[in-house]
């Protein structure tokens, strides 16, 4: 807080990297308004936590990967099909991306800049600015300090090593057959529940380093989150094409608030809530504010540097 008051005392931009994992999975609207009300913040993104594990590695990896915390910690690798105790749920990620979604299209459409929705938007006009939820990906290698390069951030491991920038140069590497059809490999190894999922243009089976579950036909290779993914497609599309039919009649997609309020009143006080909580809807999405509760730490960052609205093409880490 206090560098923050530093970047904001010199009006230096920042955005927040918060992460959704299972301490904070259940406070999506909370968690929101404390960035939006209590930093100032206008520019957010959220990612969620999967921390793969094995059945030998699971213990270890709940204590922070390593049996002794002063000790050497085990290398993470993208393997085995349990997650951490950290980890997010794949229900409870949808539900919290929609608890901030309901907040934001009901206030603050145009005025603060959530990641996942400015590209959820932007994919309406074939537009992919998230590797994550592009048809391929495997334009954001990741450099390590000694100069090894690997095909992507979540995939710093010895078989995703394209090589070495002091031996082999960096277009070279990112030009690469293997660096090429690791991108594709995200379109092509899609299961064929993705494939033939009504969301798949907006989701396109997200990242593949979450698809270690079954599909519902039981083909390996889903992906963990898929749940919440599904969920916050469908529930979100009607006010996404909404905003796009706004946007390609040179309107402003703010406008969307107004027909999201209108809803509100013909709705009524005591209705159910359309975030699906359960609660009714002036004790959830209608009440200016989620009444005070447990305090939230650890769960973000702060970066300094806010992206460039419809800019934002760099993988998401
Ligand atoms: S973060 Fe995921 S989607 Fe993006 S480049 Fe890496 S593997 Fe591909
Ligand atoms: S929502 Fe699920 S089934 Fe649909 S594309 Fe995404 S991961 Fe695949």
């Amino acid at each position: 807080m206090k560098g923050l008051g530093h970047l904001r005392a010199h009006r230096v931009e920042f955005n927040i990297l918060c992460t959704v994992n299972a301490a904070n999975q259940a406070h999506g609207r909370r968690v929101y308004q404390f960035f939006r009300d209590e930093l100032g913040a206008t520019w957010i993104q959220f990612i969620p936590i999967v921390e793969r594990a094995t059945t030998e590695t699971l213990d270890i990896a709940n204590r922070g990967w390593s049996a002794d915390p002063r000790g050497k910690r085990l290398l993470y690798t993208q393997t085995g099909t349990l997650v951490t105790n950290r980890s997010v749920g794949a229900r409870q990620y949808g539900q919290f991306l929609i608890d901030v979604f309901e907040e934001w299209v009901r206030r603050d459409v145009g005025k603060v800049y959530v990641q996942l929705f400015d590209v959820t938007l932007e994919a309406a006009f074939g537009r992919y600015k998230l590797c994550i939820h592009a048809p391929t990906c495997g334009y954001g290698p990741a450099l390590e300090y000694n100069g090894d390069l690997y095909a992507c951030d979540h995939f710093v491991e010895p078989r995703f090593r394209l090589g070495n920038i002091h031996e082999t140069h960096l277009l070279e590497m990112v030009a690469s057959t293997a660096q090429r059809k690791f991108g594709d490999d995200k379109r092509d190894t899609l299961t064929r529940q993705c494939r033939q999922c009504e969301v798949r243009a907006l989701c396109n089976g997200g990242c593949p380093k979450d698809r270690f579950v079954l599909s519902r036909d039981g083909e390996p290779g889903h992906n963990y989150l898929c749940e919440g993914l599904y969920a916050f497609f469908s529930h979100t599309r009607p006010a996404m094409a909404q905003m796009a039919r706004l946007y390609a009649q040179g309107k402003a997609p703010m406008e969307v608030m107004a027909s999201v309020r209108a809803d509100d009143a013909k709705r009524g006080p005591y209705a159910p809530c359309p975030c699906g909580s359960g609660r009714k809807f002036r004790f959830c999405h209608g009440a200016a504010r989620v009444p005070p509760g447990t305090m939230l730490t650890k769960t973000s960052t702060i970066t300094s540097a806010a992206p460039t609205m419809h800019s934002v093409d760099r993988n998401q880490s």
